[in-house]
């Protein structure tokens, strides 16, 4: 993690936090580029010598200098609409590096995708099969797939973030998949590359990951059989990170069970999306003013969740870091934002000695944080900054009041 505390004061490598925030403001997004090229290289490393394909997945993330970066160091991308492919097109991303994963992708999306050449359409449905045939037919083109398999495995994590078990609305049930694939392989403008799964996120065990991928390779030969031939092989994202104490395989651990699964010849495609930003980032916030009624003290920043909605959409436990380390020991609080919902908390029951004025930063918050954000109450999303070293560079600004209402307009005064 590049993010410790020096003298007592919170760093992202060689920058002090509160420098930057009274340089940008808050609320303030920080990122350390160094954090993000080494959780890419965690993965990669181990992968040197095998066929391997390494897609981001953008919903993580998608500010154009983070997809730059992991585009810069080789990495494919995930994505889930035709914005997020716009996005890593604008990034200098390769197309020929997509998947393009999700239940419900639009015809328009398709076509996109297909113009721009992306590597393959992760396909969630004997629906979407049709689909996706139908637009590659009126293009001239042969659109490359993958089977999105749903492999019914317990992933074991918060019930949103599960997507790999019968009730889930991701993906083809193993059990139908011989027959989806058949008939993507009779379709003329489809070719089958490869099978796909994604079982969940903030996985913090290797073996539902083992167990889907065995009922994967399964599969891989039944289709042998029929004789469909697979390229590769996608196993997702999913795998956790440490936000407070949980202990998630490092990827090195990970691949290092996954790897001797997979047949050689067989590309391996990985679809990580946390486990590559989410230590790099920051969510830092102003304490507006603290209370106590008695029963609970509440320290009030002035961020929340329109900045940050994993504690309050996941029950998530994130690490709250205040700028200066003596202020980790203090009376037991709840880190509320301004905004006007009980929901609106970032932590609860932290000992937390900040006062007014003061710095408080959220770890972790690199994945799922600024993607998330809202404008609600009519507050502008954060700035986004990129730390490298001592050195600090804007990868958004602060939007801006007028900015809210920018697409908005009064009635004409004749309907009045
Ligand atoms: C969200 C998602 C990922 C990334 O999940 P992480 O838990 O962030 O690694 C990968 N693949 C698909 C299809 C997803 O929807």
């Amino acid at each position: 993690m590049s993010h410790h505390y020096q003298n007592q004061q919170l760093m992202l490598e060689d920058a002090a936090v509160a420098d930057l925030a009274d340089q940008f403001g808050t609320p303030l997004y920080l990122y350390s580029r160094a954090a993000i090229e080494q959780a890419y290289q965690a993965f990669a490393s181990p992968l040197k010598g095998r066929k391997h394909l390494i897609c981001f997945a953008v919903k993580a993330n998608s500010n154009l200098a983070v997809l730059n970066l992991l585009a810069r160091l080789g990495a494919g991308f995930d994505i889930v609409s035709g914005g997020e492919l716009a996005r890593v097109l604008a990034a200098g991303g390769d197309p020929a590096k997509v998947v393009f994963s999700g239940v419900g992708k639009t015809r328009s999306e398709m076509a996109q995708a297909l113009k721009a050449g992306i590597h393959c359409f992760n396909v969630e449905s004997v629906a979407e099969l049709d689909r996706l045939n139908g637009v590659a037919g009126e293009l001239g083109l042969v659109a490359p797939i993958s089977i999105r398999v749903n492999p019914d495995v317990d992933a074991k994590t918060h019930p949103y973030i599960a997507t790999g078990l019968k009730e889930n609305k991701f993906g083809i049930d193993i059990l139908m998949a011989p027959d989806a694939f058949r008939k993507a392989a009779s379709l003329p403008n489809l070719k089958v590359l490869g099978v796909d799964c994604h079982i969940g996120s903030q996985l913090t065990e290797t073996e539902p990951f083992v167990a889907a991928l065995k009922r994967l390779l399964a599969l891989r030969e039944q289709l042998q059989a029929d004789g469909i031939e697979l390229a590769h092989i996608d196993i997702g994202g999913g795998l956790g990170v440490t936000y407070t104490d949980e202990q998630p395989p490092k990827p090195a651990d990970y691949l290092a069970e996954i790897l001797p699964l997979i047949p050689a010849g067989l590309t391996l495609v990985l679809e990580p999306g946390r486990a590559l930003v989410a230590n790099a980032g920051l969510l830092v916030g102003r304490v507006e003013m603290t209370k106590d009624n008695g029963f609970k003290r509440f320290v009030i920043l002035d961020t929340g969740m329109n900045d940050l909605m994993r504690p309050t959409l996941y029950q998530a436990v994130m690490p709250v870091l205040p700028i200066n380390q003596a202020q980790q020991n203090g009376p037991l609080s709840d880190l509320v934002g301004p905004v006007c919902e009980t929901g609106d908390w970032l932590a609860k029951d932290v000992p937390l000695g900040a006062e007014e004025g003061d710095l408080v930063a959220i770890g972790g918050a690199g994945a799922y944080g600024f993607v998330m954000s809202s404008q609600y109450n009519s507050r502008p999303r954060a700035a986004e900054v990129m730390v490298q070293g001592s050195q600090a560079v804007l990868i958004r600004q602060r939007e801006t009041v007028e900015s809210l209402w920018a697409g908005e307009q009064l009635l004409p005064e004749a309907s009045c």
